[in-house]
């Protein structure tokens, strides 16, 4: 009797983390490393593990070395989790036969194009830009991540289904100038596409199955726009697939690690707003040479960054040395943590490459590589 209730109470949550997924959310912390992590428990909740990323019921390691560098960028980091094969640094979505600036490679089929050809809802957020390497390596080919007029009208262009159906980020004046640059007009893409691009959440349509939201700033509320964009893909009854990009990088400390603490909220918030039909994914694209390097209990993390910000910017110096924190200002080459719940999340064990992540994502949707 015993035996069979304790199976009746283990079996729901085996199932869940061995089933299918109808959706996928992946998050990716850029520069998001173990030691961002720590750094960003500390400073918010003065424990180690505060954090809700850490309390995931599915924790492993991931290796993010690229075709041939250490040390990746995050064009080659999100092209190896979002299409399984590594690439070299600066490369979007194309295979190792591309050289940076000078000749493409082959088009690597990434897993919003899955989703797409499949004809489930796709969508990205960003806090850093629309056409960033991270969430550019989803929907882009190109052989230089600095080619972002190009990058951006490949959302319109899609080679799967009907393209990415929501994008909410920054980068509309550094868009439409390289649009320009390159003679095209930002109106004109909008409208040969017949895709509105809003300049705020607010224009969205309530009932709207697809939106594009170019914004100024990356200061805006990523919990209010990946609460919208879940709104939006979830009306597509055969499932969607999301990725949510916080930018990360501690280069400015503070602001790096707020916004690390800010992801994990989001995290948190969708983990529970989304049924038990998703995986959700937590990953970095790599490490950051951010280190606790002493400090105490108790004490703020940061006690002193500002002073030493000062004197780091009067000696012209971009690194960071405070009692309790030393920053490097350079991405690392150390393995980063995954973390995941949710159907399919029990393939995120042990020491992984960042390219397996890939096939954690494509097995819990059921689907096989083509
Ligand atoms: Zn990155």
């Amino acid at each position: 009797m015993k035996k069979v209730l304790l199976a009746i109470l283990l079996t729901p949550a085996l199932l869940t983390a061995q089933g299918r997924a109808k959706n996928v959310v992946l998050f990716l912390a850029d520069a998001g490393g173990i030691s961002t992590i720590t750094a960003a428990s500390l400073h918010a909740t003065g424990t180690p593990r505060g954090l809700s990323i850490q309390q995931m019921p599915h924790i492993a390691l991931s290796d993010t070395t690229t075709a041939s560098q250490l040390v990746t960028d995050s064009a080659a980091g999100m092209t190896a989790i979002v299409t399984g094969q590594r690439t070299h640094n600066g490369v979007i979505a194309q295979g190792p036969d591309a050289v940076r600036g000078k000749s493409d490679g082959t088009p690597l089929k990434t897993i919003l194009e899955y989703a797409e050809q499949r004809g489930l809802a796709t969508g990205l957020v960003s806090n850093d830009s629309l056409t960033g390497a991270t969430p550019a390596s989803l929907y882009a080919h190109v052989n230089d991540r600095g080619q972002s007029a190009a990058i951006f009208q490949q959302a319109f262009a899609p080679r799967f289904g009907d393209g990415v159906d929501v994008m909410i980020g920054p980068g509309r004046a550094a868009i439409t100038k390289a649009l320009a640059t390159a003679g095209v007009d930002i109106g004109t893409v909008s409208a040969t596409a017949r895709r509105p691009i809003h300049a705020a959440l607010s224009e969205v349509p309530a009932d709207a199955r697809r939106a594009i939201v170019l914004l100024d700033s990356s200061a805006f509320d990523l919990e209010e726009a990946v609460l919208a964009a879940h709104r939006i893909l979830s009306r597509n009854k055969k499932g969607y697939f999301l990725m949510v990009e916080g930018d990360t990088h501690t280069d400015n400390v503070r602001q790096g690690l707020d916004r690390m603490v800010a992801l994990d909220k989001v995290v948190a918030r969708m983990s529970t707003t989304v049924g038990r039909d998703t995986l959700v994914l937590f990953a970095a694209d790599h490490s950051f040479d951010i280190q606790i390097r002493g400090g105490l209990l108790g004490k703020p993390l940061l006690e002193g960054l500002e002073a030493e910000e000062a004197k780091a910017a009067e000696e012209k110096r971009r690194n960071i040395r405070i009692p309790a924190v030393r920053m490097d200002n350079a991405h690392t080459g150390e393995p980063v943590m995954v973390a995941a719940t949710g159907p399919g999340a029990d393939r995120v064990r042990g020491y992984m490459q960042n390219t397996d992540l890939f096939r954690v994502m494509l097995s819990a949707f059921g689907w096989k590589e083509n």
